[in-house]
């Protein structure tokens, strides 16, 4: 008998894990350990994988030229494409204006709401490491980053016998840590069962947040299904001559994974292995532009966070100006970047933008009931623009990928 495939799977396990949530929440406890294996098994490859990928990736992209240009492409598509998010978000919450209106008095108190005060150079000074084991440790992504992409670069400044050793050791770890997250990829539909069945059990009163938070959740959903399926497709078939199905496609895994478990960076895994196996982009590309993109380009979380910033103002009845709404933009793109690639970091991240505007900080309190919810929605819009700025980045390079035309 034919096996169904890994996507239609992992589908399956969505409904079912939803049917399980819905109806069998008391009993969630027998399946809901298969995400914890899953999202356990995720994180443990994450560190050894973008450490070996980078190396290994920097090593064959050799001079610093070429490293200059692929950076300034990379952000260039980052910074592009969150902005445009942001402005898409910005028309359909003027356009629906879901917070006139809202009931105020379904306000939750949030805790911790001080923990976005970190400023723009902070974060900046915090790329670089003091202790780089602690950062492995903390899976502190850029610090990571920064440092592979460093040790990479100086690999190819040494004499060739330890340059020869050095390159050999990285690519042969990197094709034990790819061959591994495939091993671990089969097992997405029970990890996917566990999750999703979690998340549905744990949203109790999902009717009446529908009826009470409809009209803001559908101009988030609606703004980042217009970014994805026309705006980042229409990129990928002008500027790469790219067929954005044939890109859906191939990274259907890793899209469908980001919506169960929320998190760009538990996703990184898979969203690599897509992108080189069935996408054809190189390693080279990959290792550099998909590690910084699970962690700082958010076109997803970008749209949210202007979105969800307007609807506090309106609903508190805060009319803002132009010149504000586009200081809202400007805030909105550096919460996006500052946003760790996990489960409900863009929430917290608000409140720059909140503070920015000069709009109350409790009104975070206004939104947090249906944020599990949209985060899915928004963490699969974060991972597919990552995967299109792979492929579009691969493409501008010359590479021959799987997904054109
Ligand atoms: N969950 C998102 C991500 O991992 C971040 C966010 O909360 O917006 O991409």
């Amino acid at each position: 008998m034919k096996r169904i495939q890994l996507h239609w799977q992992i589908l399956i396990a969505l409904v079912l894990a939803v049917f399980y949530g819905a109806f069998l929440a008391d009993y969630v406890y027998l399946i809901d350990w298969m995400g914890d294996v899953f999202l356990r098994a995720l994180k443990m490859v994450i560190v050894p994988l973008i450490l070996s990928s980078i190396i290994s990736g920097i090593t064959s992209i050799g001079n610093a030229e070429n490293l200059g240009r692929l950076g300034l492409k990379t952000i260039g598509y980052y910074i592009a494409t969150s902005t445009i998010a942001i402005f898409t978000g910005l028309f359909f919450v003027n356009w629906l204006k879901p917070g006139v209106g809202a009931d105020l008095g379904f306000t939750k108190e949030v805790e911790g709401l001080a923990l976005a005060t970190e400023s723009f150079g902070d974060t900046l000074i915090n790329i670089i490491p003091t202790n780089i084991f602690q950062a492995f440790s903390n899976g502190q992504m850029l610090s990571i980053i920064f440092f592979a992409l460093l040790f990479g670069f100086f690999i190819t400044q040494i004499q060739e016998k330890p340059r020869k050793t050095l390159t050999e050791f990285f690519d042969s770890t990197f094709e034990v840590m790819m061959k591994l997250t495939l091993f671990i990829i089969k097992f997405t539909p029970l990890g996917i069962l566990g999750i999703v069945a979690k998340v549905v059990s744990e949203q109790s009163d999902l009717l009446q947040l529908v009826s009470k938070m409809g009209l803001y959740m559908l101009a988030v959903v609606a703004a980042l299904a217009v970014h994805s399926t026309i705006t980042l497709p229409l990129l990928l078939r002008m500027v790469g001559k790219i067929n954005p199905l044939k890109q859906l496609k191939a990274m259907s895994i890793p899209l469908l994974t980001a919506f169960s478990t929320s998190s760009s960076s538990a996703t990184l895994p898979l969203t690599m292995t897509a992108a080189e196996e069935n996408a054809g982009v190189s390693n080279k590309i990959s290792s550099f532009t998909l590690p910084l993109g699970a962690t700082i380009n958010m076109d997803g979380t970008a749209l949210y966070e202007l979105v969800a910033a307007m609807f506090i103002a309106q609903a508190y009845g805060i009319d803002l100006t132009i010149p504000q709404q586009l200081i809202g933009v400007f805030t909105a793109l550096l919460a996006s970047i500052g946003a760790a690639g996990i489960p409900m970091a863009g929430l917290v991240m608000i409140t720059i933008v909140l503070s920015a505007l000069g709009l109350p900080l409790e009104g975070v309190g206004l939104i947090i009931a249906v944020d599990r919810i949209l985060d899915m929605f928004r963490t699969t819009v974060n991972v597919w623009s990552d995967s299109c700025g792979a492929s579009l980045i691969a493409k501008s390079e010359g590479e021959i990928l799987k997904v054109m035309k």
